[in-house]
């Protein structure tokens, strides 16, 4: 399993000197019971680390250096218990280089009013001083997400958890390594981009190599490596043979469990964290990689078909996002397959032609082995199953040759009328917010690819934050979309993000 960082995120609070030591005691006093009670509330998936009150230009620029600085920090969060002159802020914020929040809060929750005076005024006003800390931000033009509410409410503690997130996402952007086996699908436009520009902006490294020089790890692979990995598949996966000789079989299998080994082991010993295969570029690889692909998404990586680098690089860095959600659904590479037309039951199967990730599965995963209908090899072993019901969010980057867009959409799966028995691949069904005509008008008219990265833990508020952060331009497909509302945001965004 790849695993993240342990990351931090600091607790920074703002002040000034203007209102004597005990004003600044209980100010320290506050703002550490507000970081106690954020961890105590179990929801922050880093740990929050409470730093002393900032009260003047040098120790604010020292703060925020120490945090660029210290590679366990992904983060600040920033707060004026009081009022803090925003000038004071300026070098330290053009200084800092990691992600940025904005936690308007106070400290009590209702207004003393019985005990309420001026000295109480005074040494409680974020919404002053959280107002010229604003101002300057927005002033400089810095992106930071902005939450605004009573510290210790469930809705603000999610957000905190939910923008924290966002934060590993962006943190860890620059970490991601994608191994190309083989190049992308000739002819095909949606799956191509400009890779130089992707390090620019996202940080990743998009390498590629010879599938043969896979072939020689696969081939690598002892045989009780492989029969140990056969057992492990054969007791957790149900067998449908379709009628095929369980020895022929288990060879077919066996193809995929080798595959998987080499595969991870390349991986590993090249550092790469995403890959992309095509089936028309397969070398001395005896199958299309299918149940081999399927076990190493499930491990973390991310993958995308065809040589689609960039759908392989968002769903290892929405698999980076969504690690350690309590009650986790799933995360994986789709791809818009088959409509259903039928009034009131509109969706999208979603499948590809082997490689979904068993994450998103829901109930029984079988293990089959069937032709291929494009490509030349041997049938591939596969993993089979329907996906979980409810809320996700489908994510497309797309290069328009003069930016990048992250198109994201927020879908409801549902469970199928009837079983698909001769359909042999994993499957999700979903129905794009707003319904299906919207939903789909609008991703055609962004320019929207037929593969997408998709997550049931992670939200449509952070793909976009994780957008803004990295300086791209996101369109939103939601139940708020309308499509005349839609086709001009496409056509101000052009010019915004020329
Ligand atoms: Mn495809």
């Amino acid at each position: 399993m790849l695993k993240n960082k342990a990351y931090k995120i600091w607790f920074c609070t703002g002040s000034q000197d203007l209102y004597g030591d005990e004003c600044l005691r209980k100010v320290a006093e506050h703002s550490k019971k507000m970081v106690e009670g954020l961890n105590a509330s179990g929801k922050l998936p880093f740990e929050l680390v409470w730093r002393p009150t900032l009260i003047s230009q040098a120790s604010i620029r020292a703060e925020f250096n120490a945090a660029n600085n210290d590679p366990e920090v992904a983060g600040v969060i920033t707060w004026m218990h009081t009022f803090s002159p925003a000038k004071m802020w300026i070098l330290g914020l053009q200084e800092y280089k990691k992600p940025l929040c904005h936690l308007h809060t106070q400290f009590n929750e209702e207004i003393p009013y019985d005990e309420i005076d001026m000295d109480f005024m005074n040494e409680n006003q974020s919404a002053h001083g959280d107002r010229e800390y604003g101002h300057i931000v927005s002033r400089m033009g810095i992106e930071r997400k902005v939450i605004v509410g009573h510290w210790a409410s469930e809705r603000v503690q999610d957000s905190i958890a939910s923008w924290m997130r966002t934060a590993l996402g962006l943190m860890e952007s620059s970490h991601i390594r994608v191994c190309r086996f083989g190049d992308n699908m000739n002819n095909v436009a949606v799956t191509e981009g400009d890779k130089v520009e992707a390090q620019i902006k996202f940080g990743w490294e998009i390498d590629h190599y010879n599938v043969n020089d896979l072939v020689e790890y696969v081939n690598a692979v002892s045989e009780g490596d492989v029969n140990a990995l056969l057992d492990e598949y054969y007791s957790k996966y149900k067998i449908i043979d379709d009628g095929r000789d369980a020895a022929e079989f288990r060879k077919h299998v066996a193809v995929q469990a080798k595959q998987e080994i080499g595969m991870e082991k390349f991986l590993v010993d090249n550092d790469y964290h995403a890959f992309v295969t095509h089936f028309g570029m397969l070398g001395g690889l005896q199958q299309l990689p299918g149940l081999a692909v399927q076990r190493l998404m499930e491990k973390g990586y991310g993958f995308g078909g065809e040589g689609d680098w960039k759908t392989a690089a968002m769903v290892r860095l929405m698999k980076i996002m969504a690690e350690g959600t309590k009650d986790a659904k799933g995360t994986s590479f789709m791809e818009d397959y088959t409509y259903n037309l039928v009034p009131g039951k509109e969706g999208i199967l979603q499948a590809h032609m082997l490689e979904v990730c068993p994450t998103v599965a829901d109930g029984d995963i079988s293990m089959r082995v069937c032709p291929l209908s494009m490509g030349n090899r041997e049938d591939p072993a596969r993993l089979v199953f329907t996906s979980k019901v409810g809320k996700g969010v489908a994510t497309s980057l797309i290069d328009l040759g003069n930016r990048f867009r992250l198109i994201v959409n927020a879908v409801e799966c549902k469970k199928n009328d009837k079983p698909m028995p001769k359909l042999p691949v994993g499957t999700a069904f979903w129905t794009p917010e707003p319904n299906l005509e919207v939903g789909a008008e609008a991703w055609i008219l962004a320019g929207g690819a037929h593969h997408t990265a998709f997550s049931y833990d992670l939200t449509v508020d952070q793909m976009v934050d994780w957008a803004a952060g990295m300086g791209i331009e996101s369109v939103v497909i939601d139940k708020d979309t309308t499509i005349r509302n839609f086709k001009n945001e496409l056509r101000w965004n052009s010019i915004a993000f020329k």
